[in-house]
């Protein structure tokens, strides 16, 4: 048969090749089902050799570090890619913390951070917060398990600590041969605090006699200290106390039932005649002002986790989506998916360049504004639960399932948008800078 001759040179060749009456024939078999997978294997998107690398920080936040701050950057993700990573969906589904790690935080934050430090302070603002970010965008867990042992408990001891409370407790929990947990939250007030504690001290002739209870204190199933809070009836204010574990009155009963965070181990606390010295008295809060100065600081770290948790939610998202194939090509070819990637990194470029300005402001000023820091927490909180949504839907019904690491984040997300303020008392703080009306009540 005499060559067609057709204006495109690829269908003339398609044509050169192809015997037309036979493939018409056997095409005329084909069923309406076969024939629609056969135009989509041919017209189908294959990926790319090559991917791209999976990356979260788009806009090269870490190019703002020093170099020394970059090395704490590499050596946290190194450890916690290595050693949590494989471990903590299994702790999570059986609500059990891995006490195994203990002595393995202890080599890596020496390690990383150096045996010279001590005390809380001593960790700058920008570093304090790339340490949450890299905790959380593994596990947010275990930064939360930290965040209460090293930046309250230990801090409040850094900020209200006598030199010789400092000396007696600082090193040991910052090697993990103590553990802290800090109480303020109480069953029936929570984000009231500021308006009164229950929880009372009465002085006696050998020191103070707390009373009242607590709710949600971190670590404290396992904790030697606790910081807590409460309401001395000489003067009304609050004041800040260390209690050690085996204090006569000292009830602790761990929480059961959590959708998130199950790796921490939370707490209620009795404390019934509790009798502790003056010596266990932190001298440096003298009322409520000086908690909420510690919670400035602590929301700050928590916008930096906020942010970590919403990058491993994108990392783990785009992974998944990359070797997920429907209806012939992976679903990142998909234009309404590729929309949910860029919405996600979107949001965490903004958490990101937020945060950082937000550290480099403390670092500038020497200490963290509290209306600063609650914008910070409050807009990553908004940003962060949008964020492992969207990861979520983009894993379908995996989505769900913990096996892919989106369902965890998605669960944790709704703990750290609750805690250290909720979005509401934080917007609230805000609100209150920029208007000067205070609209709490
Ligand atoms: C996982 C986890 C760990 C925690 N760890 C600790 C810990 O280690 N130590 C500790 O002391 N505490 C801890 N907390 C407690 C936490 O700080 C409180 O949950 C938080 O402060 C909110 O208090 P609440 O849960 O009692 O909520 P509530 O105060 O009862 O608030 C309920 C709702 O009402 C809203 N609301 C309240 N007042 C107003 C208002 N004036 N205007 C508008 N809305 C309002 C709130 O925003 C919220 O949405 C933890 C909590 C969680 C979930």
């Amino acid at each position: 048969m005499a060559p067609v001759t057709l204006p495109f040179a690829g269908l003339s060749r398609l044509f050169q090749q192809v015997r037309l009456p036979e493939m018409m024939r056997s095409l005329g078999s084909v069923s309406p089902q076969e024939f629609g997978l056969l135009l989509k294997s041919i017209t189908s998107k294959r990926r790319p050799e090559r991917l791209p690398p999976i990356n979260s920080d788009f806009y090269d936040i870490s190019d703002l570090l020093t170099e020394e701050e970059r090395a704490v950057q590499r050596g946290v993700r190194a450890y916690m890619e290595q050693r949590v990573r494989p471990i903590i969906g299994s702790y999570w589904e059986r609500g059990e913390f891995p006490h195994e790690l203990l002595p393995s935080f202890a080599v890596m934050t020496r390690e990383v951070l150096g045996d010279r430090l001590h005390g809380i302070s001593a960790i700058g603002p920008v570093i304090g917060g790339i340490l949450a970010m890299e905790l959380a965008r593994v596990d947010a867990s275990i930064y939360t398990f930290l965040g209460v042992h090293w930046g309250l408990a230990m801090g409040s001891i850094d900020l209200f600590g006598s030199d010789e409370q400092k000396q007696r407790w600082l090193m040991p929990i910052q090697r993990f041969e103590r553990i802290g947990t800090w109480s303020l939250t109480e069953p029936d007030v929570g984000s009231a605090t500021a308006a009164g504690l229950t929880t009372t001290a009465r002085r006696d002739e050998h020191g103070w006699v707390l009373n009242g209870a607590k709710k949600w204190c971190g670590n404290a199933p396992f904790a030697d200290l606790n910081v807590v809070f409460a309401r001395d009836l000489g003067d009304n204010q609050v004041k800040g106390f260390v209690v050690e574990r085996g204090t006569p009155g000292y009830h602790v009963e761990k929480l059961e039932g959590k959708i998130a965070l199950r790796v921490v181990q939370n707490a209620d606390v009795r404390l019934e005649n509790v009798h502790v010295p003056e010596a266990n008295r932190l001298p440096g809060v003298r009322g409520f002002r000086d908690v909420a100065r510690q919670l400035g600081m602590a929301r700050g770290h928590v916008a930096w986790a906020m942010t970590g948790l919403a990058m491993g939610a994108y990392e783990r998202t785009l992974d998944y989506a990359n070797n997920r194939i429907q209806f012939g090509r992976p679903i990142t070819g998909f234009q309404l998916v590729q929309r949910g990637l860029v919405q996600m990194l979107g949001n965490i470029t903004a958490m990101q360049t937020m945060c950082m300005r937000l550290s480099q402001l403390h670092a500038r000023d020497g200490k963290v504004s509290q209306e600063r820091a609650s914008l910070a927490k409050a807009f990553c909180g908004d940003k962060m639960r949008e964020t492992v949504a969207i990861g979520r839907n983009i894993l379908g019904g995996n989505g769900i399932l913990l096996a892919h690491d989106v369902a965890r984040f998605f669960a944790d997300a709704e703990a750290l948008y609750s805690y250290e303020g909720t979005h509401e008392m934080n917007t609230l703080i805000v609100g209150r800078a920029v208007t000067g009306m205070s609209a709490f009540i």
